[in-house]
């Protein structure tokens, strides 16, 4: 498939999720960023989005509880190109119920190229670039072309 451009604008959709072992670490990560992130619009899966709020004040989107489809609400979003961004520390050490669902969280972030972050260092690698508060070009496919290409 052909690629095309798309523009993340300054005020972001940053997509927020962590795994039980993992909430703590995401929600000390908030709290050091809590200007940067209150500039952009927050998206999480629901305990994570709940606690994030409480700990924080940030304002968050909550979806559903990931293993209640949360993941596959944020999937959805990415594929609509709703979210502009993912912090997602899940859990390297502990089986999910909801696996097949992380897996297509992952999945489907790497075919929409949205910059991804899996651990706290990526996080401030990515909170600490000028693109976090910048408007910037990504690649995505072009879905358009690609259909018109099909029913010619
Ligand atoms: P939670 O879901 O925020 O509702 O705990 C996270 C996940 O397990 O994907």
């Amino acid at each position: 498939m052909k690629f095309t451009t798309r523009t993340l604008s300054n005020k972001k959709s940053v997509a927020l999720v962590a795994h039980d072992h993992c909430k703590f670490d995401l929600v000390n990560w908030c709290k050091s960023h809590t200007l940067s992130l209150s500039k952009h619009i927050l998206y999480a899966t629901g305990t994570t989005g709940h606690l994030i709020n409480k700990e924080t004040g940030l304002t968050v989107q909550s979806l559903l509880s990931g293993p209640m489809g949360g993941d596959q609400q944020l999937g959805a979003l990415i594929a609509e190109n709703k979210i502009d961004l993912l912090i997602f520390f899940w859990d390297p050490m502990n089986a999910v119920p909801h696996d097949p669902d992380v897996k297509a969280l992952m999945r489907i972030a790497t075919v929409w190229n949205i910059p991804v972050a899996m651990n706290i260092s990526t996080a401030d690698f990515l909170i600490s670039s000028p693109a976090f508060q910048e408007k910037i070009d990504i690649q995505i496919p072009d879905y358009q072309n690609y259909l018109n290409e099909r029913l010619k």
